[in-house]
């Protein structure tokens, strides 16, 4: 096991609170049994303040943190977008790469999908729809993420292309994965350019989940 990120670099752990007294004030780190967690007070919007916990991965900021709501406001439910444990569903791991192009730091999370799973989820307390894509949970909904990217929503057409892509040899004159009959470069170029840059480990897990969902439903096969 190598260290935690704030063993590694004696400045990380002082330069992260430095930030959020700057920046975030009701929020403060502390280290309990080798993790660093973040918890306080954090402002959606000015006037609508929700109690957070944010567990930073050993590995910070390369992956990313888990975030749970800590004042019971949140229904643990997964229609709320939320884990049983409390835990936000923020979204799966690549697309939470690909939204943050890889930098998980702590202030891009606090302002990019927490701040943004917060509104949402204040939106639905008053009565409105939750405001974002409704991915279903688990592999179906990593299959309609990708779907948008690469313009097909088959399990198994997903799968191989993104295989493919892993192994270097997707070129931009290949018939369009969607079926439109142009070539990439004339159709989901911009999608499938974006995929090329997340780590190997994020579409391997992608991948994973949509073969385990396509073992699950042989019919759809
Ligand atoms: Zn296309």
């Amino acid at each position: 096991m190598s260290d935690a990120w704030f063993e590694r670099d004696a400045d990380a752990l002082p330069a992260l609170e430095a930030m959020l007294r700057a920046r975030y004030p009701t929020l403060h780190a502390f280290v309990v049994d080798g993790v660093c967690r973040v918890r306080g007070g954090f402002e959606a919007v000015p006037g609508d303040i929700y109690g957070i916990e944010v567990g930073l991965p050993s590995n910070y900021p390369a992956s990313a943190p888990s975030v749970w709501e800590t004042e019971g406001r949140i229904p643990r439910e997964l229609d709320r977008h939320v884990y049983p444990d409390g835990s936000l569903c923020l979204g799966t791991p690549l697309s939470l790469w690909l939204a943050l192009d890889g930098d998980f730091g702590l202030d891009r999370m606090l302002d990019i999908p927490i701040r943004n799973f917060l509104i949402g989820n204040s939106l639905v307390e008053k009565g409105e729809p939750w405001p974002y894509d409704d991915y279903p949970h688990g592999p179906d909904g990593i299959v309609e993420h990708l779907e948008e990217l690469v313009g097909t929503g088959d399990g198994l057409k997903l799968g191989r292309f993104l295989l493919n892509m892993m192994g270097g040899k997707v070129r931009g004159h290949w018939p369009c994965p969607c079926g439109s009959g142009e070539i990439i470069r004339r159709c989901h170029r911009e999608g499938i350019e974006m995929l090329r840059r997340a780590p190997r480990g994020y579409l391997m897990h992608a991948v994973e989940s949509i073969l385990k969902g396509l073992e699950q439903k042989p019919d759809a096969a």
